[in-house]
This record gives C-alpha cells, sequence and structure tokens, in this order.
C-alpha cells in the first residue's frame, strides 16, 4: 500500500496546481490502495467520497503545495473514521466493575486479558481479579491462572465442572467480599461465530452487567475480523474492540473497517505476546501506518530546527538518493544526541515504534546511541557500505570490538534496515516535498 500511495502522491507533488481531475486520478488510485490493504469496500466508497469533496475545489486547487494538501486531507479523513481522539476504558461503576472479554479462539482474549488487567494495576493502580470462564478448551483456565502468576494478578480458583454463568457469579462474589476494583471475564471462544457461542456470552452478560464488553480481534484476519465484529456488535453489546497482532505485517485496514462499520471504538492495540505489549489506539498512527509514510513531514521539521544547514543539504542527498548505509546511521545517531530527544524522533520514524518501546523497557537513554556508533566504529568500511555481508562471524567480532552482545548487532542492523526502508519511501516523496517542509 505504501509504495503504492507513495507514487501517488510523488506525481501529485510534482504537479504545479491541481484540476478536479486530478484530484479523481489520485482517489482512484488511493481507493485500489485501501482495498489491497484489506479495507472493506463500502467503506473504501465512502472514504473515497468524503476525501474528494473535501479535495476538490478552492482548499486544494490554491494550495502551493497540492501534493502534501492531498496528503493531508486523506490523512485527516483517515484520523477522522478511525474515530477521533483515543477512548479509553470506562471503569465509572460501583466496584467490582466486570470486564467482559469476547472473540474468536485464538483471537487473543486470554493475553489481553492479563495485559489489561497488569495494565489497570500498573498504571491505574486497580486491584483487578481475573476469571476464566472457558470450560470448553482443556487448558485454558490453567493458561490464565498462570498469566496471572506472571504477571503477580490475582485469579479465580479453579473448580472444575463448574459453568461459565456460576464461574461468572463466583468472580463476582469473590471480588465484592475480597474488595477487587476490577473483575475481568475471560469467556470461551470459537472457531466461528455460533448459537451456542451466542448464548454463552448472552447468559453471562445478563449475569454480570458488565461495564465493557470488549471485543478481540485479530487484525491480520482483515475481513473476517469485520465481519465477526458485526455479529458480536449486534448480539453480544459490544462496548469497545481490542485488535491484536498489530505487531504482525497488517497496514491497518482492519482498524479502518471495523470502526466505520461496527461504530465501535478501538480502545486498544496488542503489540505482541508478551504481557506488557498493549498500547492504547492513537488514530493518527494508524492512519500513518496504513499510509504508510510515518510523521515524516514533522520529523523534516524537527531535524531542521538543530541541524545545521550544510548537515541539511547532505541529508536532503540522501532522501533523494533514497540511500541509507551504516556510515549515514552512525551521522544520524551523532545528530540524534545533538538533538536530546531521541524519544520524540523515533517516534516519528514509520517502524521505530517498537524499538523505542524496547529502548524504553530496558530503560536505557543515551547511552544506547552511543554503544551503537561504538559498534559501527568496530565495523570495517565494506561492512559500513553493505551491512548485507554482516553474518554470523562478523557479528561476533563486532560485539567483541565494541564490548556488545550479537543481540545487540542485530538490534543495530534491524533499526537501521528499518530506516533505509523509511528513506526509500522519503524518496518517492520527491526531494522537492522534503526541501519544501523545511530544509532549506
Ligand atoms: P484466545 O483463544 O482468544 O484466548 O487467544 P490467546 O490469548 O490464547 O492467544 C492465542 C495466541 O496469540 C497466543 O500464542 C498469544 O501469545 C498470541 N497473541 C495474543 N495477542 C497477540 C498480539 O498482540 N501479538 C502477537 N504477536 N501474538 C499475540
Ligand atoms: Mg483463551
Amino acid at each position: 500500500l505504501s509504495g503504492r500511495l507513495g507514487e501517488v502522491f510523488e506525481r501529485l507533488t510534482k504537479r504545479g496546481a491541481l484540476g478536479e481531475g486530478d484530484v479523481d486520478e489520485a482517489l482512484r488510485e488511493v481507493r485500489v490502495a485501501l482495498l489491497e490493504a484489506d479495507v472493506a469496500l463500502p467503506v473504501v466508497k465512502s472514504f473515497v467520497a468524503k476525501v474528494r469533496t473535501r479535495a476538490v475545489g478552492a482548499e486544494v486547487l490554491r494550495s502551493v503545495t497540492p501534493g502534501q494538501m492531498v496528503i493531508k486531507i486523506v490523512n485527516d479523513q483517515l484520523v477522522e473514521m478511525l474515530g477521533g481522539e483515543s477512548a479509553g476504558l470506562s471503569l465509572a461503576a460501583v466496584p467490582p466493575v466486570p470486564i467482559m472479554m469476547v472473540g474468536l479462539q485464538g483471537s487473543g482474549k486470554t493475553t489481553s486479558t492479563a495485559k489489561i488487567a497488569k495494565r489497570l494495576t500498573d498504571r491505574e493502580k486497580k486491584k483487578v481479579l481475573m476469571a476464566s470462564l472457558d470450560t470448553r478448551r482443556p487448558a485454558a483456565q490453567e493458561q490464565l491462572k498462570i498469566l496471572g502468576e506472571q504477571a503477580g494478578i490475582a485469579t479465580l480458583p479453579i473448580i472444575a465442572g463448574q459453568m461459565p454463568v456460576d464461574i461468572a457469579k463466583r468472580a463476582l462474589q469473590a471480588a465484592r467480599l475480597q474488595g477487587f476494583d476490577v473483575v475481568m471475564l475471560d469467556t470461551a471462544g470459537r472457531l466461528h461465530v455460533d448459537e451456542a457461542l451466542m448464548a454463552e456470552v448472552a447468559a453471562v452478560h445478563a449475569a454480570t452487567q458488565p461495564a465493557e464488553v470488549l471485543l478481540v480481534a485479530d487484525a491480520l484476519t482483515g475481513q473476517d475480523a469485520v465481519n465477526v465484529a458485526e455479529q458480536f456488535k449486534s448480539r453480544a453489546g459490544v462496548t469497545g474492540i481490542v485488535l491484536t497482532r498489530m505487531d504482525g505485517d497488517g497496514r491497518g485496514g482492519a482498524a479502518l473497517s471495523m470502526r466505520a462499520i461496527t461504530g465501535c471504538p478501538i480502545k486498544l492495540l496488542g503489540t505482541g505476546e508478551k504481557l506488557d505489549a498493549l498500547e492504547a489506539f492513537h488514530p493518527d498512527r494508524i492512519a500513518n501506518r496504513i499510509l504508510g509514510m510515518g510523521d515524516v513531514v514533522s520529523l523534516v521539521e524537527k531535524a531542521a530546527e538543530s541541524i545545521e544547514q550544510e548537515e541539511a543539504e547532505r541529508l536532503a542527498e540522501q532522501f533523494e538518493k533514497g540511500h541509507f548505509d551504516l556510515n549515514d546511521l552512525a551521522q544520524q545517531l551523532r545528530q540524534m544526541r545533538k538533538m536530546g530527544g531521541i524519544e520524540g524522533l523515533m517516534g516519528m520514524l514509520p517502524g521505530v515504534g517498537k524499538m523505542k518501546k524496547q529502548m524504553a523497557a530496558a530503560n536505557v537513554d543515551e547511552r544506547i546511541l552511543v554503544r551503537q556508533e561504538a559498534m559501527i566504529q568496530s565495523m570495517t568500511a565494506k561492512e559500513r557500505r553493505r551491512p548485507e555481508i554482516i553474518a554470523a562471524s562478523r557479528k561476533r567480532r563486532i560485539a567483541a570490538g565494541s564490548g556488545t552482545t550479537v543481540q545487540d548487532v542485530n538490534r543495530l542492523l534491524k533499526q537501521h534496515k528499518q530506516m533505509a526502508t523509511m528513506m526509500k519511501k522519503v524518496k518517492k516523496l520527491g526531494k522537492k516535498g522534503v526541501m519544501r517542509a523545511g530544509l532549506s
């Protein structure tokens, strides 16, 4: 998708002015691109229609940089359709507040239950009790218990043979007696939505009156996830969506479809198997992901503030070449250190969000930049120019030479690859776009 949109916008940035025909031509391709990203057809149609209304006319035609104007309109419309500001969990009820998790088997319900419980415990200092109502899968209740032990979250003691509704009632009862703030109810899934599942969900709902019914859906299942969401929405009183496997290759098309078709807010994103891999939903970030560009414009603007003119020219040339080797990375690392806030800067690069999180998790700061520079210094000139030749033995040598580990070297190489990919994307925007955005 990103490549495709990149091309469209490249052509637009190269034009002096936009006619109605130009907008239509561009939107035809935006349409195809969204379909390729697995966005549902009706959603694509209404999206394109709305963008067209906003794009055709004075707003765009008078703009100095038509291409950027269109990027902005497409982006704004995406953010709007994704639901504007992110909505948190609503826990404003008399404790214990029940939160019910529903969804298909394997969508990530149990994992998300533990993630949310941990988040509420760590960040909001809530006392959370988790209960598994999954009496279908043999080890399901055990699974939640183990996750609870890992995360230090209480789970309801397992009583063999008890039915889901009875477990739910027992959980609420225990929570009341023991002063828990929140009770997370992890329900059983099915391979497909069927009557038995819906009846069970409805019964638990009636017995517990949950403050939130969170539908857990796998972002990678695209169109299927949307169909499932529609059915759960109409029959299970879903109040919000947790989209899992956002760490996968999916472009976020499912997020757009789900939000547009069900009207349910997407509340949280699962971004990995670990219990802290849970993020608030930020429509602007997902819009960027669907467009595949990151916040390139603000990145260049911020860079321009502290990079000297000469270096800025050089950077623009790099962008233009679309080439980015480890020498360039070393220079970037130095600039980042000069600019101080690597956190803010990295957040703007596509694909770097994950790495930023790893860094935050490891509680590292500027030192990591210094170590990364040390690794690059331990490389030969050839390795710096052609990182793809760095195989296992070279990695060991570099790690030994820089006092780091092979894992560190792998991380650095991965980071470089992500940045190089971004450079290629930026190149597609055209040098002019980059220069206009504030580098010169
Ligand atoms: P359930 O059947 O809906 O309860 O699904 P589980 O919570 O048991 O999850 C099924 C599998 O998906 C497990 O291996 C999880 O580790 C994995 N999983 C859950 N959420 C995520 C996520 O956000 N990203 C990734 N990569 N894996 C996930
Ligand atoms: Mg489960």
